[in-house]
This record gives structure tokens, C-alpha cells and sequence, in this order.
């Protein structure tokens, strides 16, 4: 990527640009010593590092000068005597001499090398000194792709005709689903503010305002469990439209996230292909796919369907997927194992199958018919010494059980591969049904509009009843999702009655937000997409907390500043609160 080129009053060129162009001339450079290395009995080499680059300096060797003190030096440029040149670093042809050295700033020695890679160094070290950390050059890069993404983004959106709007931080419940942060009041102790899952409820009121397209890049909280994907607090591109149905919402994002990957790699990827919901559960066992690789899920009910195997007998679905070439990479302790995981993601079983010239070798091989082995080598496109893994069960299981093996066998690491993005529609507008409540369960907030063709289905077939709601995924990771809201408030009462939750609970818990929609709401849907996943596949990182200049480790702290801290007894005293002893 390129870096702005920046001239100051304190430097006439940064480190990483010079280039055997600039030979002969008197530039002037400031930056961190990376490394020194004496070099005969007068000189030492100084390795000058600011966030362009390194360039080598040659000074006397009686300047006293150590690793991250502040220099300033004023030198010729000239080429690398022969046999030096160093062609793994952009500025390896050249090397600025006769220096003048000026100290800026001491330095302590730090608690790790800056310029390697730092993979092997604690992250809990490398958080605790972010600053340091965010000197290497990984971080810089990492940090300059994501502005470089959040300028491809806000720029497409204004060139869509959307207004940039703010919404607050200090906000009303919201009912999607995550843990909240609370902010306790203290003008009214013992009332709370939350901090916004996310801009959800103001930005549809944005559209009653009449706003028609507003955009944000949002910061959301959830006080959820880390994890590679997920910090308590995240940027979301977050947009909502007026007038417009789905089609409208995804064109729109596909403009933004297509530009920002341009940005970004260079290349405008191809436009975005779509599956259903249904699609993606049956063939890849998740609802969000990683089509960077096959290893589809092959339908076999049929093949089983008047088998003599108890196992495969009367099940619902039952489906395989194939390691090419896996028998004989997979021994039996490893077989045990994935046996295991199946069981642990709620399979009753695994069945293995090696396959052989002649047929499989498994354990259950004998209770397959002549027929059976057949049918599945000719399914599967199987050949000799492919491993095939199959489970049997009801369709969800079946499929998210195989899904999940399917990513822990084949998934490649994050920095593989082509980018291949895809919408995930028709998503089901309930996820089962509550086992307390007998009501069934949203598969998105509540605003979320259900599919307008099934609206009979709610007595027949609830659980197959389609919403208007819809995925971006990328490489596995989802990136986003949204969907068309319910505007009219019959609809809106009759998804509240399905999902049992009372008019006096629906004017409590959303009259602010439903209110307004008598004045005139309309028809309108939106998206967030979440711009640390976006970053880091695209800087070919496995966690977000490398895309994040100040993120908190998995256990939620910040070991650079030592959050989360007590509270001040007196601060919370004012709030009207009293910490009790802690129960570990
Ligand atoms: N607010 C939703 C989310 O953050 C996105 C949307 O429906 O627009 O996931």
C-alpha cells in the first residue's frame, strides 16, 4: 500500500521513500532507531524506522545511540557499496551517509523487539505496550488498511446519496438479543442508560424523520464473550433507506463493501452471488459458507432409504461430506476424536467410511448393502483411499453437525484464498420455538418484516415461514446483516402476538420507538456490516484484534490501562449504588 508522503518543518523525506533517485541529494529524516550494528572501528549502522519504512544510516561510531531513541538526521543520500545491497527492503539500494545526528528523545530499552513480527511475544505484553506494538510495521499496515477502508466506504455512501447522521451512545434498551452494557444515572439513581447494541431504533426513526438515506460508521457495544470475531465494542457500517425493498438495500451495500475491498487490493471484485437461507444449510451446514473450498455436504437419505442399518434407519436427513485422499491421513485415534466433536455438536453418531478398491473399510461396513456402498461412491464421486464422514439425523442437526466439520477439516486460514463474498437470503423469520414459553423465536429483532408470502403459514408451519432478512458473508466470517422493517403497525402487532409479547409489554418496552410510526412511517429497511471483520480478512488476519488499534483481550481487560478498574466509592456512592462482595 502506499503511504501519504509527508514533508515537515523537521524532515525532508520520510525513511521508507528513498530510492537510488534521491543519490546525492542532502535529505533530512526523522524516526526510531530499529537496529545498530557496529561496522568497523569508526562507524556503526543505525536503522532509521518511522511508519514508511526503514532506511540504514551510517554514523560515527562514538554517536550513542540505542534501540527507539528519537532521531533526527540530516545526511547525503549514496548508493550501497556492491555486495550490500539489501533486496528485501525497499530502500536496500541505498544508504544515507555523512550523518548529522540529532537526539529528540531518550528511550528505555523496550520489552520486545519492535521490528520483527512479534508473533511469539506475549499479546498480553504487546497489549499492555500497544503503543510499541502499533509501532511495528504489521500494526501500522493493519491500521492504515482499515482507514484506507473507512474512506472507501463513507465515500460511497455519500456518492449513493446518503447523510452521514450520529445517533447517541447514551440509549434505551434495544431488543436485539445481546447482553447490554448499562450506564447508571445519576441525576435518577437507580435508572440506567444502555449503550447502544447498535444505532437500530434511531436510525429507523431517521426514516420517519423523513431522512430517506442515512449512514453511520457506528461504534456498538455487547457485552458478550470474546472471541476471534468479536469485541465488546465494534464499528458497524450502519444504513438504513426509505421507499426501497430488498434488492434496493443490498445494491447499496454491495456498492460500499465492493468499493472498500477495491481500495484496499486493487481489484473490484466480481458482484456478489447469492444462496438462500435453505441452500446454505443444506449443501454447506451453515448459514454463513466458506466457498473458498468444496467439500460440499452430499444428500444421501434417498441412497439409505430402505437400509437395514439401525443407525441410518428412518432419519430424518442424512448427508455426507468427503476428505478427498483422508484415509489414510486419518488413523483411528483421530477418527475417535472427530467422533467425538460430532457427539459434542449433538450427533448421535459418525459413521467413517475409507474407501477401498473394492468397497469401504468402517467399522458398520458389514451392515451395508452391495447396493448402498455403490450408491454412495457414485453420490460422493468417491475414490480409492478418500475418507467419507456420515451422520444421520433430523435435517438441522444433520446438516449444522457436518457443517461444522466440514469448516474444522477444510477451512483454509484467513489469509487464503480468494475473497467470496455472498448474501444469505430468506432467512426464517423464527429459529425454533422456546421450550418455556411454547412461543416461537425471532431469528432477528422483532421489527423485522416477515416474508409477505407466507403470512398464512403462521398456524400451519410457523418454523418454515420466511422474513425479509438477509446475511453478507465473507470467507465464513459473517460480515453483516439486515432487513426490510415492518411499517405497519397490524403486521407489527401481529408478530408481537405471535412472538407473545402483550400490548402493555410492546407500548412499555417500544412505544417510543412504535409511537412515531403513526405519524406517518415509511416502507424502509437497512443494514450494519461490521467493518473489524472486513479489515482483518482483508489484511489476512485470524482475529479482529489485530484490525483494532486499542482492542481488550479475550477476558475483556485492557492491560495498558488496567481496565476494567474499581470504582471510586464515593463516584459510586453519587450513583446511588452499592458494590457488593464479589461471589467467584
Ligand atoms: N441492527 C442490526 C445489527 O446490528 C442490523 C440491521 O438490522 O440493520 O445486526
Amino acid at each position: 500500500m502506499t503511504t501519504p508522503r509527508s514533508t515537515t518543518s523537521m524532515r525532508t523525506h520520510l525513511c521508507g521513500d528513498l530510492r537510488p533517485e534521491h543519490i546525492g541529494q542532502t535529505v533530512e529524516v526523522c524516526g526510531w532507531v530499529g537496529r545498530r550494528r557496529e561496522h568497523g572501528e569508526h562507524l556503526a549502522f543505525v536503522d532509521l524506522r518511522d511508519h514508511s519504512g526503514v532506511v540504514q544510516c551510517v554514523v560515527d561510531n562514538d554517536v550513542d545511540v540505542r534501540s527507539e531513541y528519537v532521531l533526527r538526521i540530516t545526511g547525503v543520500v549514496r548508493e550501497r557499496p556492491e555486495g550490500t545491497v539489501n533486496d528485501q527492503l525497499p530502500t536496500g539500494e541505498v544508504e544515507i551517509g555523512e550523518c548529522k545526528v540529532e537526539i529528540l528523545r531518550k528511550a528505555d530499552p523496550p520489552p520486545f523487539p519492535i521490528d520483527a513480527r512479534a508473533d511469539d511475544v506475549d499479546e498480553n505484553l504487546r497489549l499492555q505496550y500497544r503503543y510499541l506494538d502499533i509501532r511495528r510495521e504489521r500494526m501500522q499496515e493493519n491500521l492504515r488498511i482499515r482507514s484506507t477502508v473507512n474512506t472507501a466506504i463513507r465515500q460511497s455512501m455519500v456518492e449513493q446519496g446518503f447523510v452521514e447522521i450520529e445517533t447517541p451512545m447514551l440509549v434505551p434498551s434495544t431488543p436485539e438479543g445481546a447482553r447490554e452494557f448499562l450506564v447508571p444515572s445519576r441525576k435518577e439513581p437507580g435508572s440506567f442508560y444502555a449503550l447502544p447494541q447498535s444505532p437500530q431504533l434511531f436510525k429507523q426513526l431517521l426514516m420517519v424523520a423523513g431522512v430517506d438515506r442515512y449512514f453511520q460508521i457506528a461504534r456498538c457495544l455487547r457485552d458478550e464473550d470474546l472471541r476471534a470475531d468479536r469485541q465488546y465494542e465494534f464499528m458497524q457500517l450502519d444504513l438504513e433507506m426509505s421507499f426501497v425493498s430488498q434488492d434496493d438495500v443490498m445494491a447499496a451495500v454491495d456498492e460500499s463493501v465492493l468499493a472498500a475491498a477495491e481500495a484496499v487490493t486493487g481489484e473490484r471484485p466480481p458482484s456478489i452471488e447469492r444462496m438462500t437461507w435453505h441452500d446454505a444449510m443444506n449443501r454447506f451446514g451453515i448459514d454463513k459458507p466458506d466457498l473458498r473450498f468444496g467439500m460440499e455436504l452430499v444428500e444421501l437419505t434417498e441412497v439409505f432409504g430402505a437400509t437395514e442399518f439401525k443407525a441410518f434407519a428412518g432419519a430424518e436427513a442424512i448427508k455426507g461430506i468427503k476428505v478427498d485422499g483422508g484415509a489414510e491421513e486419518y488413523g483411528r485415534n483421530q477418527l475417535d476424536k472427530l467422533t467425538d466433536r460430532a457427539k459434542s455438536l449433538g450427533a448421535k453418531g459418525l459413521v467413517w467410511l475409507k474407501a477401498t478398491d473394492d468397497g469401504f473399510d468402517s467399522p458398520v461396513a458389514k451392515f451395508l448393502s452391495d447396493g448402498e456402498v455403490a450408491a454412495v461412491k457414485a453420490a460422493m464421486d468417491v475414490a480409492t483411499g478418500d475418507l467419507v464422514l456420515i451422520v444421520a439425523d433430523e435435517w438441522m442437526a444433520t446438516c449444522e453437525v457436518l457443517g461444522t466439520l466440514r469448516n474444522d477439516l477444510g477451512r483454509p486460514p484467513v489469509h487464503q484464498g480468494p475473497y467470496r463474498y455472498l448474501w444469505i437470503v430468506d432467512f426464517p423469520l423464527f429459529v425454533g420455538v422456546d421450550p418455556e414459553t411454547g412461543q416461537p423465536k425471532p431469528g432477528h429483532h422483532p421489527f423485522t418484516s416477515p416474508h409477505p408470502d407466507d403470512l398464512d403459514m403462521i398456524d400451519s408451519d410457523p418454523l418454515s415461514m420466511r422474513s425479509l432478512a438477509y446475511d453478507l458473508v465473507l470467507n465464513g466470517w459473517e460480515l453483516g446483516s439486515g432487513s426490510i422493517r415492518i411499517h405497519e403497525p397490524e403486521l407489527q402487532r401481529r408478530v408481537f402476538g405471535w412472538l407473545g409479547i402483550s400490548e402493555e409489554e410492546a407500548e412499555r418496552k417500544f412505544g417510543f420507538f412504535l409511537n412515531p410510526f403513526d405519524y406517518g412511517a415509511p416502507p424502509h429497511g437497512g443494514f450494519a456490516y461490521g467493518l473489524d471483520r472486513l479489515v482483518a480478512i482483508l489484511a489476512g488476519e485470524e482475529n479482529i484484534r489485530e484490525v483494532i488499534a486499542f482492542p481488550k483481550t479475550q477476558s475483556g481487560a485492557d492491560p495498558m490501562t488496567n481496565s476494567p478498574i474499581e470504582g471510586d466509592e464515593r463516584i459510586v456512592a453519587e450513583l446511588g449504588l452499592r458494590i457488593l462482595p464479589r461471589v467467584d
